[in-house]
């Protein structure tokens, strides 16, 4: 039986590939990854001549069918992405499962995740965190969802496309108030990686106008301070206060 491995790739800077990435993407019969021509840089960087298939998020399921298949019938395969970790709000999820629901061993070879470097860089608290991934697009979703993170006592950690943060810091400052620290991790591992602090106010100002949405570029982690405890028991002080007498017994 072969084996199903999800290699991490580099999020921006090419010397974070881990010699252990190289060699398994050299030793697997196959690549699948979520890009193809996005991939063959990162191969022909590092000199890896292993066969590539694409594996996205439109062909995933019938894919991870045909990819389970090939495992079981003894090929080794290396998934990958375009940046990060396989899985993570990128390919691979479906695979996992189905591998898994198959008996053909999955591994890791672990390595950068946007998610997790920005928290760690953010200046937040990271005792205690919640990864949300990208906000729906839909607009009912959206809003469940951001009323979900209301009384979110743990870190936040969001990816952003620039062309929507813009909105996505007024619609989050609305929920969580514009007092809320934050943290914009920008670019990491690249020439302008920026981690910049502040509340929602701070930023909403700085993006208030086009000249300030025109410095909004590349690749940006939201990394949102949880709501303190302090504030979650006075909030409730205040509606408990609120009730009837007959409420309180309640
Ligand atoms: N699987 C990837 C990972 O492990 O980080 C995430 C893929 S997701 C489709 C792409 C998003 O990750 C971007 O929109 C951005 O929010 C974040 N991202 C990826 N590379 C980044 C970088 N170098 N700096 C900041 N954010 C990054």
């Amino acid at each position: 039986r072969g084996k199903i491995y999800l290699v991490a790739t580099p999020i921006g800077n090419l010397s974070d590939m881990s010699p252990r990435a190289v060699a398994t993407l050299r030793e697997a019969d196959l690549i699948a990854a979520e890009d193809t021509r996005n991939t063959i840089k990162l191969l022909n960087h590092f000199e890896i001549r292993t066969h590539m298939t694409s594996y996205h998020e439109y062909n995933r399921t019938e894919k991870a069918y045909e990819l389970v298949r090939r495992a079981e019938q003894g090929e080794t395969i290396a998934v990958v992405t375009d940046a990060g970790m396989p899985a993570i709000s990128d390919p691979g999820e479906v695979l996992v499962r189905f591998a898994l629901d198959a008996g053909i061993e999955v591994t890791i070879v672990p390595g950068p995740c946007a998610a997790v470097s920005a928290l760690a860089v953010s200046g937040q608290p990271t005792g205690r965190f919640v990864f949300e991934a990208f906000l729906p697009q839909d607009k009912k979703e959206r809003r469940v969802r951001l009323e979900a993170l209301r009384d979110e006592t743990r870190t936040m950690i969001l990816y952003e496309a620039p062309h929507r943060l813009a909105r996505t810091l007024a619609e989050l400052a609305e929920v969580l108030g514009r007092q809320r620290q934050l943290s914009l991790v920008r670019e990491l591992t690249k020439k302008h990686e920026e981690v910049q602090r502040g509340s929602f106010s701070h930023f909403l100002q700085r993006y208030a106008d086009e000249a300030g949405r025109a410095e909004i570029r590349g690749e940006y982690v939201l990394v949102i301070a949880g709501k303190s405890e302090a504030e979650l028991r006075a909030e409730e002080a205040e509606a408990f206060a609120d009730l009837t007498p007959a409420e309180h017994v309640a």
